[in-house]
């Protein structure tokens, strides 16, 4: 059992490895993780006014976008970075990939350096049920998951753990994809119903999210697909030039964003007029603005992943990482004796 490094050797940094991450996910169990987070998240968006909040800073290429995300609360800071590559699987490398930072906004010294590749997955599915939790119909037990790539698993057991779902019904073009998250799904208390259209998998389903990964236009759900009264979870599309839905979807449901000058450039909303209304969603949080207002409604969470939510899972890890051995002591920070003589550190330190 380790404690976290105290104010007397705050030179070193803790670091989560992806290995130690994993550890950390099976110590807490995945799905009370997803419960946690989730929690957290939504503690984070009613104290939405108190942070500095800015689009991130992407880096785009015609393969995909690297991106920086940070925020801070005024007492702590942090940024992940992320990258989104839809073309990397096909040489064995993943779309999505991450790490991240949380810092002491009173020192500016990091407090936790960590992978977040693991992280994000777990963070967005909670953020997915937190937002659900808000604007899914009731008793929603049914959910459609398309796109059954590195994300689907945990939106769909994110699901179960938060709303209490009990059937997901996977499609994918890719047929193998799909055969391995029912493989991976299989065990968890969901019933998995493998589809071979979209149209197949939304059958009954009151929840819908798509979470498919190409740097296009792409219409995943058309309007004819999409019945009165369902929640529509839209992950994919996160990037300019890369959306999932109909603009016609669009025009017939109620649209809750993250982060609008954000959303407006990412999202599914790039397909709309600027001033097309939408409801942020740490107002629907906070009480201020109203979720579902009846049971014939389309919700629509327009998802393309903002920094707080990445703030609130680097703020979970530092929290339950104390008093474990979870992590190792980074070497990151120069620490000279006398904080002036950084260059006579150097000069003792010659071979
Ligand atoms: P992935 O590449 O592992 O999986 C994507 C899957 O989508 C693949 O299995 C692919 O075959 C499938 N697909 C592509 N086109 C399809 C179509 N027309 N119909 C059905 N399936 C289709 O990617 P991933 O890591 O699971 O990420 C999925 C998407 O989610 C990416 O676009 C990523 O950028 C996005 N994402 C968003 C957030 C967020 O916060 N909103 C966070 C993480 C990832």
């Amino acid at each position: 059992m380790k404690t976290l490094p105290q104010p007397s050797d705050r030179a070193f940094v803790p670091f989560v490895s992806v290995a130690n991450m994993m550890r950390l996910v099976h110590t807490i169990g995945l799905e009370r993780m997803l419960l946690e987070l989730a929690d957290y998240i939504e503690e984070d968006f009613r104290r939405w006014r108190l942070f500095d909040k800015t689009p991130r800073v992407a880096a785009h290429s015609a393969q995909g976008v690297i991106e920086l995300m940070p925020t801070s609360d005024g007492t702590q800071y942090a940024f992940k970075y992320v990258n989104g590559h839809p073309t990397n699987t096909k040489s064995g490398l993943q779309t999505v990939t991450a790490f991240g930072l949380l810092a002491d906004v009173s020192t500016g010294y990091p407090t936790l350096l960590t992978e977040m590749t693991l992280l994000t997955a777990i963070r967005t599915a909670a953020t997915s049920a937190m937002v659900a939790r808000h604007l899914a119909p009731e008793g929603a037990r049914c959910m459609a998951m398309i796109g059954n790539g590195a994300q689907s698993e945990f939106q769909s057991l994110a699901m179960k753990a938060v709303l209490g779902i009990d059937t997901v019904r996977l499609y994918d073009i890719d047929r193998g994809a799909t055969e391995k998250a029912a493989h991976n799904l299989a065990g968890h208390g969901l019933k998995v119903v493998q589809c071979a259209t979209p149209e197949q998998a939304m059958e009954g389903a009151q929840i819908i999210t798509t979470c498919t990964a190409d740097k296009q236009f792409a219409t995943i759900l058309s309007d004819n697909m999409v019945g009165a009264g369902v929640h529509i979870n839209a992950i994919g599309g996160d990037c300019p030039g890369k959306t999932e839905l109909a603009p016609a979807i669009l025009h017939r449901a109620a649209i809750f964003v993250e982060y609008p000058p954000q959303t407006r450039v990412e999202g599914e909303i790039q397909q709309l007029d600027p001033d097309h209304p939408v409801t942020e969603l740490w107002k629907v949080m906070t009480g201020e603005a109203a979720g579902r207002t009846s049971p014939g409604q389309i919700t629509l969470f327009d998802s393309v992943g903002f920094a707080i939510e990445d703030f609130s899972a680097l703020r979970y890890v530092r929290d339950r990482l104390d008093g474990t051995a979870l992590y190792q002591q980074l070497d990151m920070l120069a620490d000279p004796d006398d904080p002036r003589d950084l260059f006579g550190m150097l000069q003792r330190a010659t071979p």
